[in-house]
């Protein structure tokens, strides 16, 4: 056994279906009374039926939660926070509406219960990004950590099949990079792997059926895991190359995780054999960057940068962004090879 440090995040998960009636004890178990409900507008009905569930629990409603978390939104929301005197946020949706509530408790110090009906494993993490005009800054702070997450399957039927297959994608880019971060251990190795093989047993029955019931719990299982392992190590090329693209040139988050994992793991896979044997052995493949390749494309998500709004024109200026600061990587970054990577996932290229 390598030597490792582990630091244990504290949270409370409450995982199953219809847990959603929970929800009123676990705010009195916080001890307050007053939950501010956040959601995006597209998921305002569902708000609005948590704010009627709520009945005097609940002070209300905010459904402006946007992606990225500008902001102007969250000045916004603050406001709504002291005029109604919320005493703790119930963020329910995808990493949008969960980015706000920590931006909420980042300002405030207030608890949050956060019900997450995505992939994207937010909820499970101490980081917070912010993005402030055109620029998207992240932060580590233990004051954003929610504080309880409560899944309910139920709330995850209705997510359709192709954002679940890109969302579970981006969940399982977290998995993958924790097994070769530099602060790996033995204990989020292992979740990594159980939430790698839970999603990409689960993605391609909820594209054939998405009301199958044991493949949302297993997925959701899935993002579960992999939120653990990005909230507990650090992240490398693939987070810094997606954090890039997402907030220089606009890109949408969960298909660019999508785009270029297979590419960032083809990067990184002569430096890290061990990590790529365990991703082949999730995936039920032989090679882990093809067998991510192979999962996106026979589950019909975007396989090129292009597809997605990137232009081909920015790719330089991308790899300078991404090779100006950046994290650290098991294998050196080296600005010419970083330009083939995206070259090759700008052309959606088969590792
Ligand atoms: P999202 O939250 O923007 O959701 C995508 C769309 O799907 C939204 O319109 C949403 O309302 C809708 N939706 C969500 N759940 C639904 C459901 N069950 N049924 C129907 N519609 C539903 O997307 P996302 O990919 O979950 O989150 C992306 C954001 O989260 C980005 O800003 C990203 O930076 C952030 N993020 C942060 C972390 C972190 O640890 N800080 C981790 C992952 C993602």
């Amino acid at each position: 056994m390598q030597p490792f440090i582990y630091n244990a995040l504290p949270g409370r998960v409450i995982f199953g279906s219809g847990t959603l009636s929970q929800l009123e004890q676990e705010i009195t178990n916080l001890g307050c009374s007053r939950a501010l409900v956040l959601t995006t507008s597209q998921q305002r009905d569902a708000g609005e039926r948590l704010v009627k569930q709520l009945g005097d629990k609940s002070v209300g409603l905010y459904a402006n939660a946007t992606m990225h978390t500008p902001v102007e939104v969250t000045r916004e929301a603050l406001d709504v926070v002291a005029k109604s005197k919320a005493d703790c946020v119930v963020a329910l949706g995808g990493g949008s509406t969960i980015g706000l509530g920590k931006a909420i408790a980042l300002n405030t110090d207030l608890p949050q219960i956060v019900i997450p009906t995505t992939y994207a494993g937010s909820e499970a993490t101490p980081i917070i990004g912010q993005t402030e005009n055109g620029l998207k800054t992240t932060q580590r702070a233990l004051k954003v950590l929610p504080e309880v997450i409560l899944y309910d399957v139920d709330l995850t039927f209705s997510l359709p099949p192709q954002i679940s297959v890109t969302s579970g994608l981006n969940a399982i880019a977290h998995a993958v990079e924790a097994l070769y971060a530099k602060d790996a251990n033995p204990l989020i190795s292992q979740l990594a792997e159980q939430g790698i093989a839970a999603l990409a047993r689960a993605l391609p029955r909820i594209v054939f059926d998405p009301e199958d019931r044991e493949a949302r719990s297993d997925a959701l299982f899935g993002a579960w895991a992999c939120g653990v392992c990005l909230g507990a190590v650090g992240m490398s090329i693939h987070h810094k190359l997606c954090h890039t693209l997402g907030g220089s040139f606009n890109l949408p988050h969960a298909e660019t995780h999508t785009v270029v994992l297979p590419h960032a793991a083809a990067y990184n896979a002569s430096a890290t054999p061990e990590a790529m044997a365990r991703v082949a052995r999730a995936l039920g493949v032989t090679d882990a960057p093809q067998g991510l390749y192979d999962l996106a494309a026979s589950l019909g998500a975007p396989t090129r940068l292009e597809q997605i709004g990137m232009r081909q024109d920015d790719l330089p200026r991308a790899v300078e962004i991404a090779c100006a600061s950046p994290y650290w990587n098991p294998r050196p970054i080296e600005a010419e090879a970083i330009g083939h990577l995206l070259a090759n996932a700008f052309a959606g290229k088969r590792p």
